[in-house]
């Protein structure tokens, strides 16, 4: 692992934090406010080549690696979560099944339109009965002749009403439980695919999240990714990556609010000087600021296991872990920091404290990451 970036990481860095400071910054309040999805930011995203960042120049990506993806995540969380989720989901949980599983057909079909900005992907695993445990899938897909007919109802889809492709788990044998799993690429232009209640959130209020609906969807059986019977392996290897990604967001959102609390410090005087000057807060800014240094280290370590292909569950699992908790931590010693106004909607830590709390949620709560963990350690 190198420590040093090189100069297209550096410029990748460069280019993300201009589009977040200079672009997305100036809303993020009103659209938190008015939950509204900046689909002009992740239309640039797109024209930049970051949502395609991991993925080959031939399906229409930027040919670079995860790295660069979760260094592009982070300046994007550092302003505007919900972007840097609705983003991470398009790459990671949409695109990494077609990307690494996919048909050369099914790759040019459906990578590019997402890749590009011009459309979002989502991932269709979690039901109202199936969240940590995938097995309580009952979503079906029955084959009939040369396509499959969907019919059933998955909940919490990240950017489910704005996306126009899904990566849809669904069960071909409910006898085999996961192993009667199955991955399909669905189109929201496919009749009977609908969208049911939009979710109204604590946090990354701009991101849209919603049931999505299947009734009696036909869906050629060109769609199915792999064979019949391997979506949860194909969804357990999206989330390794998602994990990457939500880690990336969570650590970005730690590093916005400790930035916004330290300008704070700097500026605020109380009893006479500055609240910096108080050993206390500058002790806990010092504990934060190391904090943020091992999270950064575990996630860039999992994002480099998966570009030498390593395997990277675990690394993957640990990052996730550690950027979401320190994101909570982060966050609410930001608001303390700011007093008053910490609890104030202008002053932006509020948000970003919302904000934090689901990355300890979804993708796998951390619950389940210390099951991936512990699991491992007495092999
Ligand atoms: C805003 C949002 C966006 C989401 N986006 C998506 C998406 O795009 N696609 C998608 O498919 N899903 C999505 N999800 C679903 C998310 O991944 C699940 O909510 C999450 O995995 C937890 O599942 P659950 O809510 O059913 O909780 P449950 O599985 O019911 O868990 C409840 C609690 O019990 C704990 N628990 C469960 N099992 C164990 C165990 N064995 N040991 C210890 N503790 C355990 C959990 O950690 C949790 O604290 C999203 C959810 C939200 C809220």
């Amino acid at each position: 692992m190198n420590f040093e970036f090189n100069e297209k990481q550096k410029m990748i860095i460069k280019n993300a934090r201009d589009l977040a400071e200079n672009y997305l910054l100036p809303g993020v309040i009103e659209r938190d406010e008015t939950s509204t999805f900046p689909m002009d930011g992740y239309k640039k995203l797109g024209q930049l080549g970051f949502i395609g960042l991991p993925y080959s120049s031939e399906y229409g990506g930027s040919d670079a690696g995860y790295l660069e993806y979760v260094l592009a995540v982070e300046e994007i969380a550092k302003v505007d979560a919900s972007l840097a989720i609705a983003y991470s989901v398009a790459t990671s949980l949409y695109g990494g099944p077609i990307a690494d599983y996919g048909t050369e057909e099914q790759k040019k079909k459906y990578l590019p339109p997402v890749l590009s900005g011009d459309s979002l992907g989502a991932f269709n695993l979690t039901e109202p009965n199936a969240g940590s445990d995938a097995a309580g899938v009952i979503t079906r897909a029955e084959k009939k002749g040369d396509h499959y007919l969907l019919n059933g109802l998955k909940c919490f889809s990240t950017n489910g009403p704005l996306a126009d492709y899904f990566f849809v788990v669904a069960s071909t044998d409910s006898e085999q439980k996961t192993r009667g799993l199955s991955g399909f690429i669905v189109e929201k232009s496919f009749p009977g695919v609908t969208i049911g209640k939009v979710d109204n959130k604590m946090g990354i209020r701009s991101a849209q999240v919603s049931e999505v609906i299947f009734n009696d969807v036909m869906v050629p059986e060109e769609n199915l990714i792999l064979e019949e019977g391997k979506g949860f392996f194909l969804a357990m290897k999206a989330l390794d990556g998602g994990r990457m990604g939500v880690a990336a967001q969570a650590l970005g959102i730690a590093e916005g609010a400790y930035e916004l609390a330290r300008k704070y410090l700097m500026e605020r005087e109380q009893f006479g000087k500055p609240l910096y000057r108080n050993q206390y807060l500058s002790f806990k800014m010092a504990e934060l600021n190391i904090k943020i240094e091992q999270a950064k280290l575990l996630l860039y370590k999992a994002a480099c296991d998966k570009d030498a292909g390593r395997s990277y569950t675990t690394s993957a699992a640990k990052a996730k872990y550690a950027c979401t908790n320190l994101a909570m931590e982060v966050t609410t010693e930001a608001v303390q920091m700011h007093g008053g106004n910490g609890y104030m909607r202008e002053y932006h830590v509020e948000r970003m404290m919302r904000d934090a709390k689901i990355t300890q949620i979804y993708e796998g709560t951390n619950e389940i990451q210390k099951l991936i963990v512990s699991g491992g350690l007495f092999r």
